[in-house]
């Protein structure tokens, strides 16, 4: 099995660098003179074939696309160790992540519940912001962002709040933690059962081990992050039987999960005009993600170029923001170095003229900056034999 995930991955990234070959050429001299790699927390660096699927215009309400939109509900069932026969149910949005993170929390939480929002970094404080524009009754019970949620805090706040739903994030992607989320998902579910579970897992599905049995009631990610699609549409992974309780809540036409899902199931065609393009690109990354050998494999492969980043960032003296334990492999924080001789727009620049596009930090204090070992990974995989013997 292992050799034919690295034939795979060899072939990967042999079409990525041809991919590099055919780009064009700009006169710029700040524009990278081949395709950029994206080292960001996303969108990423797509596969070729993924690009490719792009390349015909289907109907939004033929059946060509229908069938295709099924599929990638299906598929994402699948991903999350559930099926439409266990109870369980995908819903597609338009839009982005935070589009559908605004649809989960403004169709799940009625108007006489509350959330508890459990926040360890900007994505978590961004759940306060939506509430605060739709009107949705909250509490918040704030996190370090260097460090992970804990069971304990949960616990104990969710004994005094009386909060009928709770919402937080998987893999907090502002500075690159991973949450302890079967345990804390686990312990409100036998300690509330009645508590309704809402997960923000944007750049964890895909990479870390997320299973709606557990008791999450419902889960979002989007298209442009672990699975390897374009930018343009998110997902919703809802148990059936939460999502049949949520009709009449939503604050929004267009965010009503619940419309959303009757309608797909009725007509199997989303409301309003989908994202055909990125629905197909997704497709293909599906089949590409099983081609890999699933999530362990793209989990492996992620380590892998984490290994290989950590290494050679910290023989440079480059310090990680968030420790070990909790440290994701999908993006890494480094401290931006104290030096007076270094300068990180200059150091960006430099990066991105050869095409390596890496992302600012997004901490509340003190300036990093970030690296995320995710993107086109097959081919970082595939330089650190070379590192090796340099
Ligand atoms: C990327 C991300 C989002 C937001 O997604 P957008 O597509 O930028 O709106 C939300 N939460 C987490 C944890 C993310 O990583």
């Amino acid at each position: 099995m292992a050799s034919v995930q690295v034939a795979m991955a060899r072939r990967l990234s042999l079409r990525s660098l041809g991919a590099w070959r055919t780009v064009r050429r700009f006169s710029s001299s700040s524009v990278p003179s081949r395709e950029p790699l994206l080292f960001t927390p996303g969108p990423l660096t797509v596969s070729g074939p993924v690009k490719q699927a792009m390349l015909v215009d289907y109907g939004s309400r033929d059946k060509l696309f229908l069938d295709a939109v099924l599929e990638v509900r299906e598929g994402l069932l699948q991903v999350a160790g559930v099926s439409k026969e266990k109870g369980y149910e995908c819903v597609l949005m338009q839009g982005s992540g935070t589009a559908a993170v605004e649809a989960m929390l403004g169709t799940a939480v009625p108007k006489d519940g509350k959330v508890l929002l459990v926040i360890n970094g900007a994505y978590g404080h961004r759940q306060t912001a939506i509430c605060k524009y739709a009107g949705i009754p909250y509490e918040t019970l704030v996190f370090e962002d260097s460090e992970p949620i804990t069971v304990d805090r949960v616990r104990q706040t969710l004994r005094a709040s009386r909060c009928s739903h709770v919402s937080l994030v998987h893999h907090e992607t502002t500075a690159g933690v991973i949450n302890p989320l079967e345990e804390l998902v686990k312990m409100m579910k036998a300690e509330f059962p009645d508590l309704k579970v809402l997960v923000d897992s944007m750049s964890g599905f895909g990479a870390y081990e997320l299973d709606m049995t557990w008791g999450i009631d419902f889960a979002v990610s989007s298209a442009n992050k672990c699975i390897e699609g374009v930018p343009g549409f998110a997902y919703v992974l809802c148990a059936t039987d939460a999502l049949k309780q949520t009709q009449g809540n939503a604050r929004s036409l267009t965010m009503d999960i619940f419309d959303q899902w009757a309608n797909m199931e009725s007509t199997g065609q989303f409301r309003y005009t989908p994202p055909t393009h990125a629905i197909l690109a997704f497709k293909q990354a599906l089949v590409e993600f099983h081609a890999e050998g699933g999530m362990d494999a793209r989990k492996a492969r992620y380590r892998a170029n984490y290994e290989v980043l950590a290494r050679e960032m910290q023989k440079m003296g480059f310090e990680f923001y968030v420790p070990e334990a909790c440290r994701s492999y999908c993006i890494c924080t480094f401290k931006t170095p104290e030096h007076p001789k270094f300068h990180f727009q200059t150091f960006y620049n430099l990066l991105a003229e050869q095409g390596f596009v890496i992302y600012p930090g997004k901490l509340s204090k003190g300036n990093s900056f970030r690296i995320g070992p995710v993107a086109w990974g097959s081919l970082f995989a595939s330089l650190a034999p070379l590192t090796e013997t340099s």
